[in-house]
């Protein structure tokens, strides 16, 4: 463990511990796997725990510092170790105990306050110098709805004030970006209305231009890179999950069934089971591989009320999904392309810095080790062929295949998981598709699952938080605006709208009767990239005055507007 995850890790340590002085009845659960300086204690309690209970908990913490205790470390029998957790009834410990095989447990403790860890950890708490307890969510004792609701609080651990300081600032800028706070002033989504339902979304008119113009735009790239499209229903019966096998290991995020003519019918978590039942619309020879069906194709999934988060997390959202069918030694070129697509596609909206990374075959794993190996290696080559780095998460693929993740990193440098791309070698069997191979004789294909916005909605949220509003011209739902200086320019400035939606922007004209300054002060605030003004020397000499978003002006003629605007797109 490195030192930064020890001392984000005792750091949880110390959480517990204050949440124990302060709530004496806390029942502990589970705490985070190190990760970077960012921690989680998993807790319950009776009282309803919100925001303002942190400062209470941080000011314990603080306190416990001050008394400068050593961690002690030490093993039990197990016998021992479950008596010392059910004397102060700590259920959750004495379930976890239960999955430990071995006769020796470690145990470690600080102040009168002792938990389950093997460690490391610092020697002492007055090591920590800085943190900060960030939020409150929900979760399920062990991800199972059937068990209680645990919350899970998270907080960060820092080596310097300054490291602090740096990162509340980006706290700040985050929130100011905030794309929930956003959505109403710049009428782009709806995304918690009590009577629609928890994590269901509606895009508002500007939205939903941004979103129209997100799809036109990757529905063009797709077919031009040899992608077809497919519509698919958002339910189906529950025989095609049981298929799939969504039923038996997915069900937990999956709607409850509806009844339909006696019958039973899903909402879909997925879009795979029905391109891969396309695909088998007809008998495929090798001649036609690879196929690439692609959809803009909704899904619902159960995710716990303590996760929705405006557009980042919701229940019902579209991905820019395709599975491509393709024989096991087209793989490497397909990824490739995949990638590259990918690339094209993120550096479009401007993101140009990426984290990616590999996860590996699982202890349990369809198919053979050769194949494992192969698509393994396939998927370094690919990646190091883009030069770029990649990080290994060893074991923690699918048990039917190898993935990417592709993470872009924004301009507050924080990284957003958008990209997968997921080898499959056992749906194919499931569905038994196939197709003719060169021999004559029927093969399953390899099936690659990928979605490289991830969602519409969450890349949009992300989009938000990026422009903070201000769009670049080729997204803005309003790319023009058009100002009159006074009504006798009204008919001009209405041609000038006329001939420029003729030429497919996306334009207004602003005509209340207000001061020119204040129009355009509006204009600034709901930051329009384009701003047209147009006056007796406007009309005269028949140009338009050209405002741009940094306040830098221009002066041209029509024709020379629209090609100007045309090379922006
Ligand atoms: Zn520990
Ligand atoms: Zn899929």
């Amino acid at each position: 463990m490195s030192s930064k995850n020890i001392l984000s890790h005792s750091c949880e340590h110390l959480l517990a511990y204050a949440i124990l002085n302060t709530y004496p009845h806390t029942l502990l659960g589970t705490d985070s796997k190190p990760h970077h300086n960012g921690f989680y204690y998993e807790v319950r309690l009776e009282k309803q725990l919100t925001t303002s209970d942190l400062t209470e908990i941080e000011k314990e913490m603080r306190r416990l510092i001050s008394l400068s205790l050593n961690f002690y470390h030490f093993d039990l029998r197990h016998k021992e170790a479950i008596s010392l957790f059910s004397l102060c009834k700590q259920i959750y410990k004495i379930e976890i105990l239960k999955d430990i095989k071995s006769n020796s447990v470690s145990i470690y403790k600080c102040g009168n306050y002792f938990d389950l860890c093997r460690g490391p950890h610092i020697k002492n708490l007055n090591q920590i110098k800085e943190f900060k307890l960030l939020n409150i969510s929900s979760s399920y004792w062990k991800s199972n709805k059937q068990n209680a609701i645990l919350y899970r609080i998270a907080g960060m651990a820092f080596p310097s004030i300054n490291d602090l300081n740096s990162y509340l600032k980006l706290l700040e800028e985050s929130k100011k970006r905030d794309h929930r706070n956003l959505a109403s002033s710049f009428d782009l989504f709806s995304a918690s209305n009590p009577l629609i339902g928890a994590g269901l979304n509606i895009w508002l008119p500007n939205g939903a231009i941004i979103r129209s113009v997100i799809e036109d735009y990757l529905k063009k790239i797709h077919l031009l890179n040899g992608y077809n499209f497919v519509y698919s229903p958002h339910i189906a019966s529950i025989d095609l999950w049981k298929t799939s096998g969504h039923w038996a290991y997915y069900k937990d995020s999956m709607y409850p069934p509806m009844c339909v003519d006696k019958s039973s019918y899903v909402l879909k978590p997925m879009n795979c089971p029905f391109h891969i039942t396309a695909f088998k619309a007809h008998q495929h020879s090798y001649r036609d591989l690879p196929i690439r069906l692609a959809e803009f194709g909704t899904v619902y999934r159960y995710e716990l009320p303590g996760v929705l988060h405006g557009l980042l997390r919701l229940r019902g959202f579209t991905q820019d999904d395709s599975h491509i069918f393709c024989e096991f030694s087209q793989i490497d070129l397909e990824l490739r392309n995949i990638i590259s697509l990918a690339l094209t596609i993120l550096k479009k909206f401007g993101f140009c810095k990426f984290e990616v990374t590999i996860s590996t075959r699982p202890d349990k794993y369809i198919g053979t080790l050769k194949q494992w190996e192969i698509a393994e290696d396939s998927l370094k080559k690919a990646i190091l062929y883009h030069n770029l780095k990649y990080s290994i998460d060893i074991g923690n693929g699918a048990f039917y295949g190898p993935k990417i993740d592709i993470k872009l990193k924004d301009s507050l440098n924080r990284l957003w998981q958008c990209s997968t791309i997921q080898l499959d070698f056992i749906n194919a069997l499931q569905f038994d598709i196939n197709f003719i191979n060169k021999h004559g004789k029927l093969e399953h294909p390899i099936i690659i699952h990928r979605a490289l916005l991830g969602s519409f909605e969450r890349f949009i949220g992300i989009l938000i938080e990026e422009y903070a509003g201000a769009f670049p011209f080729w997204l803005a739902p309003e790319q023009i605006r058009i100002l009159n200086i006074s009504e006798k320019h009204i008919s001009f400035s209405k041609s000038i709208e006329s001939i420029l939606k003729h030429e497919g922007f996306r334009v207004k004209t602003f005509l209340k009767n207000e001061p020119l300054s204040a129009k355009i002060r509006n204009a600034q605030t709901d930051k329009i990239p384009i701003v047209l003004i147009i006056g007796d020397k406007e009309i005269s000499e028949k140009q338009v005055a050209i405002r741009l978003r940094n306040s830098s002006h221009l002066s041209m003629e029509i024709n020379s507007l629209i090609a100007y605007l045309k090379q922006l797109e």
